[in-house]
């Protein structure tokens, strides 16, 4: 019997784990599944939690706690898989031994590494300290608090117009963000009884261009869109000191005062590698693996998803961190453990395809990247969005269950688009 320890439920550890007890039964193998949370985040639908707009909201936020959150026991029910809610605090290659708060020991055959990623300021002074950062529910929700609070604020007059954002960062995660607070302030405002004009959103950009990542007709339309939600486009503007309510832009370059700094900037590999000694890490602190996904000198340690390095044999560039990267290397992993607990000598390679990609930009719009030549904008593309997290729901949920998360995220976001 084999011990095969899965630490981190993102969408990685998950997609390891459900293929895993699909293709091995409980004779061969114990699966665990380690995660601090008792719930697997669904990240993509954070921006839209941190700027939705509820008009009766309870203290703990519940309802819109559960549209983002899903919890294991939902997602392995009658698989098999035992799941533990822990801190992982160290890990032992050599006794191969996983260690969690509590001094909780667990001992394992096959470990599998998906930490994921935790936010970088690049050193900036006060980026840490003053900005908001989007990593767990109760950083976005306490941005969503702070907002209503300033908007009820200036509607007694209490608090200058306009209410300022500066959204620090124009990758993705920045002009999804940048979309979504347009619109929840839209509707705040207009509960509040405020005039127009008083939402100011400066999405700031330290490189020449917002998404250098993406092409020149695509970069167009994002940047149109935002325009047109009303937002000011920053670029070649990079922040080199933030305080409690400005950020300063440039070498002795000016102060940009405001309400809301919200850090999209950047992120690195978990920091808890660092300490794994024996673990073979890139520059940037991620887990270097061999195209199998075993961690480099580790044949039992497999690595995957953001806390991972892997080039891509035609750029011989890193691969991006995105959601759809983990879960294929979830299923390469899965495939491959597999492969060794019934004695195969042959591994299967991973070929990493990360050519869609789907951006909302604020209210019912999204670009979808579907492959180089063909893009598709406006509403058509916020439907693709929506069809992605179903598929997505559906793989990882029983129907009936991921239809009603699908219908209760709609029901939910729809109000603030
Ligand atoms: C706000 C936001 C929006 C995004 N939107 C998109 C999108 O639209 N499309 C897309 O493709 N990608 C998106 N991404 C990127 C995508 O979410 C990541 O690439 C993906 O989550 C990586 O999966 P993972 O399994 O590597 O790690 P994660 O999904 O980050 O999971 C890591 C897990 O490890 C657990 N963990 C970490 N440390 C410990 C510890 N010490 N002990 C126990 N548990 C621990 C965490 O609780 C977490 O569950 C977004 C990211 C963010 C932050």
């Amino acid at each position: 019997m084999e011990n095969i320890l899965i630490v981190g439920g993102g969408f990685g550890g998950v997609k390891t784990a459900l293929e895993l007890s699909r293709k091995l039964s409980s004779k061969k193998a114990n699966i665990t599944l380690i995660d601090r949370n008792n719930y697997h985040l669904f990240l993509p639908s954070l921006y839209e939690l941190a700027s939705a707009y509820i008009v009766k909201t309870d203290p703990y936020q519940l309802k819109l706690r559960k549209t983002v959150s899903i919890p294991y026991e939902d997602i392995f029910k009658d698989t098999g898989v035992k799941v533990v809610q822990a801190q992982v605090e160290k890990i032992d290659l050599a006794k191969k031994e996983v260690i969690t708060g509590g001094d909780a020991v667990f001992s394992y055959d096959h470990l599998v590494l998906g930490f994921g990623v935790e936010t970088d300021t690049f050193g900036i002074p006060g980026a840490m300290e003053y900005t908001y950062k989007f990593k767990g529910i109760d950083e976005a929700l306490f941005l969503n608090q702070r907002m209503l609070e300033l908007y009820k604020k200036a509607a007694n007059g209490r608090h200058s117009l306009p209410i300022k954002f500066i959204v620090a960062g124009a990758g993705f995660n920045g002009i999804e963000l940048a979309g979504e607070l347009a619109g929840c302030a839209e509707n705040i405002k207009n509960a509040c009884g405020l005039h127009h004009g008083c939402i100011d959103i400066q999405l700031i950009e330290a490189g020449p261009q917002i998404l250098p990542m993406i092409n020149d007709k695509e970069r167009q339309i994002i940047r149109r869109r935002l325009e047109k939600i009303g937002i000011k486009i920053l670029e070649s503007s990079p922040i080199k000191e933030v305080g409690p309510n400005f950020v300063k832009i440039g070498e002795g370059g000016e102060k940009i005062f405001t309400d809301f700094i919200v850090w999209t900037g950047g992120v690195r590999a978990s920091s808890f590698l660092q300490n794994i000694t024996g673990l073979k890490l890139d520059a940037k602190g991620k887990v270097v693996v061999n195209p199998s996904l075993q961690a480099e000198g580790r044949e039992e340690v497999w690595a995957l998803g953001d806390n991972t390095v892997f080039l891509d044999p035609a750029t011989q560039k890193p691969i991006p961190g995105l959601a759809s990267v983990a879960i294929d290397q979830g299923a390469v992993i899965a495939e491959n453990i597999k492969r060794i607990v019934l004695g195969e000598k042959k591994l299967e390679t991973y070929h990493p395809e990360y050519g869609i990609w789907v951006a909302p930009v604020g209210g019912k719009f999204a670009v979808a990247h579907l492959n180089k030549s063909l893009t598709i904008s406006g509403v058509p593309g916020w439907i693709i969005r929506q069809l992605v997290n179903l598929k997505y729901f559906l793989g990882i949920l029983p129907v009936s269950r991921a239809l009603s998360l699908m219908a209760e995220e709609t029901e939910i976001f729809i109000k603030n688009d």
